[in-house]
């Protein structure tokens, strides 16, 4: 498979049953999410991942979600619900009486500061939009409902246009991120990030605690990110679109262009991209997904992403299995019918700036193996081998071979790579072993012409072609 499936791991799929279905159809890695449940929980979903990785065989990739500089609405006693015109307090507290006090408590002094008279609330995923009328002191404000609305505790809320300065990092992240590293997590994945120092903090704290091989996935989801987008994707190792938090941020008819543009950036900038949120949101409820639903899927696939992940439907979905499996369906076909009509396009790009020597060597190596049609053999200790063939967008798949875990893991979400472990500690020694494994595993057979590599960083690269005789 040339694109890869990540999922959401939530109350409606935390259980190591459907979890071992959904890696069966198709997942290559899970998102748990830090803003919801409890370390306990979590650490349930690690063991059961890890649990299923170990039976299949199959690498998964674990992403530890942080809520970074967002913002979500405090806890309410119930729901409240507002007609249009009516209006709600909003005040500074970590909780408050909702239902019939309409009162909506947000626990963060910064979004007082920021807001003004006139400016517009969007809480949910914009469901529910309020029009702020009144202010009162610094702790204290009054909004008018612009639509029938229900406003439910611990959703998210953004002020329409404006970003909050409060600090990357919360003191809950940083133990989330601690949580992390003790579980083994392949990425972090930041929310809310608004330049590429929110990512650098990350990676210092990454750092101090000696666990710099986490990679970092950029959530783009804020108007400040936009605007910083390059050095934003230059800084991570990844990069999600979250189409949930920038359609809040953003107008909706904006939201596919922005897509395109942090996709079109990633592949220039060979930085890996996925597209999540509301891609089958009708799956929330209903077995089928919609028509507009399929063409949205297989219109990210045309453009080239990495990996596909979905969010509410397999977190809290009704049928968490039924969406990956459409979503491989989707994927599947439109990889066929679609993407191979876009080859020339996107390699064209991904190909346009070859700036280094190790980039023009893994450029020419894979180009060979693409026009003599052979099978494309790998080593890679850390990855980056691996990395930058998957960045030249290849047409054909390239069977990566590595001593390490985590990095197999962490490939596991990249476009066009397929990972095995081998047992070496140089690079001659690996290269052999991953070309006996390759023929085990079927990947290779008698006739076949394989380009084996290793090493594309100095001092050495090395190349070997070869036509497999029979034993
Ligand atoms: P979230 O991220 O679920 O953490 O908000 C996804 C999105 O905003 O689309
Ligand atoms: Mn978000």
């Amino acid at each position: 498979m040339t694109v890869k499936i990540i999922s959401s791991i939530g109350p409606a799929s935390g259980d190591i049953e459907i979890l071992r279905k959904m890696v069966q159809a198709g997942v290559n890695g899970f998102r748990i999410n830090f803003v919801h449940g409890s370390p306990d929980e979590w650490s349930r979903y690690v063991s059961y991942v890890r649990k299923i990785e170990d039976e299949c065989g199959k690498p998964i990739a674990l992403i530890g979600d942080l809520q970074g500089p967002s913002l979500r609405i405090g806890i309410l006693d119930k729901p409240i619900e507002l007609k249009r015109g009516e209006t709600v307090k909003i005040v500074l507290a970590d909780r408050a009486e909702g239902g019939d006090k309409r009162v909506i408590p947000v626990p963060q002094p910064k979004f007082f500061e920021a807001v003004d008279v006139g400016d517009v609330l969007v809480l949910d995923d914009g469901r529910v939009r309020l029009n702020v009328v009144d202010i009162h002191g610094s702790n204290e404000l009054e909004a008018v409902a612009l639509t029938r609305a229900v406003v439910k505790s611990r959703k998210a809320i953004v002020i329409a246009g404006k970003d909050l300065d409060i600090p990357a990092l919360s003191e809950k992240d940083i133990k989330d991120v601690k949580f992390a590293i003790e579980q083994d997590f392949d990425y972090i994945s930041l929310s809310y990030v608004r330049h590429a120092e929110d990512i650098e903090i990350l990676r210092s704290l990454l750092k101090r605690y000696g666990a710099e091989d986490i990679g970092i996935i950029a959530k783009i989801e804020t108007r400040s990110a936009i605007a910083n987008l390059k050095d934003i994707v230059a800084a991570s190792d990844a990069v999600l679109i979250a189409r949930g938090d920038l359609g809040m941020n953003f107008s909706l008819e904006e939201v596919h262009y922005y897509q395109k543009i942090i996709i079109d950036t990633c592949i220039e900038l060979g930085k890996p991209v996925i597209v999540a949120t509301q891609l089958l949101e009708s799956m929330i409820e209903n077995p089928v997904p919609t028509r507009a639903e399929v063409v949205d899927i297989s219109n990210a696939v045309e453009h080239g992403v990495d990996a596909l992940m979905l969010t509410g439907e397999t977190s809290i979905g009704k049928y968490p299995l039924e969406a990956v499996k459409w979503l491989r369906r989707i994927v599947s076909y439109a990889e066929r019918r679609l993407l191979v009509k876009q080859y020339d396009y996107i390699a064209k790009r991904a190909r346009k700036a070859l700036n280094d020597i190790q980039t023009a060597f893994a450029k020419g190596v894979l180009e060979l193996a693409e026009d003599i049609g052979a099978k494309l053999i790998v080593f890679s200790m850390r990855g980056v081998t691996a990395l930058r063939l998957a960045r030249l967008r290849p047409r054909i798949p390239v069977y990566v071979a590595t001593p390490n875990r985590k990095v197999m893991r962490k490939l596991s979400i990249v476009w066009g790579l397929e990972t095995f472990y081998v047992d070496a500690t140089n690079y001659d020694e690996g290269l052999s072993k991953a070309l006996e494994k390759a023929k085990e595993l079927g990947v290779v057979s008698y006739g076949d012409v394989t380009v084996l590599t290793y090493g594309l960083r100095e001092p050495r690269q090395y190349i070997e072609v070869l036509k497999l005789e029979p034993q």
